[in-house]
């Protein structure tokens, strides 16, 4: 069994066809799901679909790329109140990303630090994206030492990856594993304990091989768990099972159903 631990199923790419998305998920041995929000705007719509299907949890968060439209104090209050939806299991995605700067820093920084605040007064695990921001991501978690969470999409280095684990944090990969330039990542992939990592899609993007190009799913979780497993020498089934027990221990209100 595996679970998807990033995706993004409200995303127009899925509106056609998600029944079929979610059970060639299960047909590939992809039993539960965590789709994540990224505005607020679009908070109701990931929830329903959550609701909808019973394997698919959910978050409430901001992008980094949004967080421009959300940069007031007022947010802290928002996630806690969404929070509380039986099927939230986590905030974000929140984070820093100054490859793309979509918004200013200061609102990004500003964003990411009511996500983690929030996250430790509920004790509730924050998913990070952040891309070339290594020393300012670290400078927040600083600031909140109890916030618990996830690199998901882990693009960085081996040394960045250590401060992550030092932190406590988990490190997710994705299909940018698979990718023939991606050599500094598998040795990241080599180096970061099992009993500390996820497996994501961050579908409907960067789908990996063999289906690079094409529109990412749940399903394709498969082929970065199989490559972990070869990188790790170990089997595909022990991988599958770690990571499937790490999500449910960081995502701790996730309740496997049957
Ligand atoms: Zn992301
Ligand atoms: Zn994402």
């Amino acid at each position: 069994m595996l679970v998807d631990s990033h995706c993004h199923l409200n995303f127009p790419e899925f509106k056609e066809d998600i029944d079929r998305v979610i059970a060639n998920a299960a047909d590939n041995q992809v039993k539960y799901m965590l789709t994540v929000n990224t505005r607020l705007s679009e908070t109701l719509a990931v929830q329903s679909i959550a609701e909808k299907y019973k394997n698919v949890f959910c978050s409430v968060g901001v992008h980094p790329h949004d967080s421009k439209d959300y940069n007031d104090q007022s947010l802290i209050n928002k996630l806690i109140d969404h929070a509380n939806h039986p099927k939230v299991v986590a905030l974000g995605e929140t984070g820093l990303d100054y490859y793309y700067n979509n918004s200013d820093r200061d609102d990004q920084i500003n964003c990411f630090k009511m996500h983690l605040e929030s996250g430790t007064k509920l004790d509730m695990p924050v998913i990070i994206h952040t891309r070339e921001a290594d020393e300012d991501t670290i400078a927040c978690l600083n600031e909140y030492p109890n916030a618990k969470g996830v690199f998901h999409c882990f693009s960085g280095s081996s040394e960045f990856a250590k401060q992550g684990l030092d932190h406590g944090l988990y490190i997710s990969f994705s299909g940018i594993i698979t990718f023939k330039k991606a050599e500094a990542l598998r040795d990241a992939v080599r180096y970061v304990p099992l009993e500390k990592m996820l497996v994501e899609t961050d579908s409907p993007f960067l789908a990996p091989l063999p289906h690079r190009g094409k529109r990412n799913e749940p399903a394709f979780t498969r082929y970065v768990a199989e490559l972990v497993a070869k990188i790790k020498g170990v089997s595909f089934e022990e991988v599958a099972e770690v990571t499937t027990q790490n999500f449910f221990k960081l995502f701790n209100k996730a309740k496997a159903s049957g």
